[in-house]
């Protein structure tokens, strides 16, 4: 099912083995994360910088540091999988502090709201939980960083992370919940747009995300209600971005993404607030 105008220019035209989603600002031409040269909105192709520079011949040396050099690396995914297992770490050695501190459960969301977001970064102590979940991440969490960019990846990660939380808020309100589960079911469900829009074959995909959520249903101590909300953010975010590709409609993406906070912290609230009543009612 392979429409080829829909493959057409998802691919860096300088790296025509490279898929992409992010288009350059002046020429609209598809760049993969080593062409991207972030310019004041949006990215540049080489060439585009190649020619503005020759017609601005003394424009000062950019600073390169190892943050703003362009390179086809997923450090956002590098970092998030660093930092799941420096928590982890620090889990096992705290004897159950830090999970403590960080988990999700949903009668403290009024008064520790942050743990819709910290709980995706804590796992449960068995190493198969944080293998799994890093696993999942490393494999999507670099195709789509580098697809994406780094930042549409992170509010995309971030924001399913939230989704999860608020659905388990809403479907099964007295489970403390741990674990990146919603964020990677979210890496799922916009991976799975994100190829339906470039063209490609999701057959796999479907597989892997079926088995996924079919193992969340069977097994116990598996959140499938956090699995669900992720997935069901992580399309809606895609969708947002599969939209907005144009670099003209960067304004647009901004305020999709905004709408998708906007809806979820208005779901935490409602939900707080009916779990609230049913206790004391
Ligand atoms: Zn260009
Ligand atoms: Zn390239």
């Amino acid at each position: 099912m392979t429409d080829a105008s829909q493959t057409e220019g998802s691919y860096c035209y300088r790296h025509p083995d490279r898929q992409s989603f992010v288009l350059c600002q002046r020429c609209g031409r598809t760049i993969c994360g080593e062409c991207q040269t972030p310019a004041a909105v949006g990215f540049h192709c080489p060439e585009c910088m190649k020619e503005a520079r020759a017609s601005m011949p003394r424009v000062k040396p950019r600073v390169v540091t190892a943050f703003s050099r362009s390179s086809n690396a997923p450090v956002v995914t590098y970092s998030i999988i660093a930092l799941c297992a420096l928590v982890w770490v620090a889990q096992l050695l705290s004897g159950g502090a830090v999970t403590q501190a960080l988990l999700y459960f949903p009668p403290w969301t009024a008064t520790e709201p942050w743990r819709l977001i910290t709980s995706a970064f804590v796992h449960s102590t068995s190493p198969f939980h944080i293998l799994f979940n890093m696993w999942a991440l490393w494999l999507f969490g670099s195709m789509l960083e580098r697809m994406l960019g780094r930042w549409r990846f992170l509010a995309l990660y971030l924001l399913s992370a939230l989704g999860g939380s608020v659905a388990v808020l809403w479907l099964s309100p007295l489970t403390p919940v741990v674990g990146a589960s919603g964020a990677v079911f979210g890496l799922f469900g916009a991976f799975f747009m994100i190829q339906r829009r470039l063209g490609g074959n999701s057959i796999q995909l479907i597989i892997v995300i079926g088995l996924n959520l079919a193992i969340g249903f069977i097994v116990p101590n598996i959140s499938w209600q956090g699995h669900v909300g992720g997935l069901l953010v992580g399309i809606a975010v895609a969708w947002v971005f599969v939209l907005t590709r144009s670099p003209r409609k960067r304004n647009a993406q901004l305020l999709g993404l905004g709408a998708i906070l906007a809806v979820l912290v208005a779901l935490a609230v409602l939900g707080d607030i009916t779990l609230i009543s049913r206790v004391l009612g």
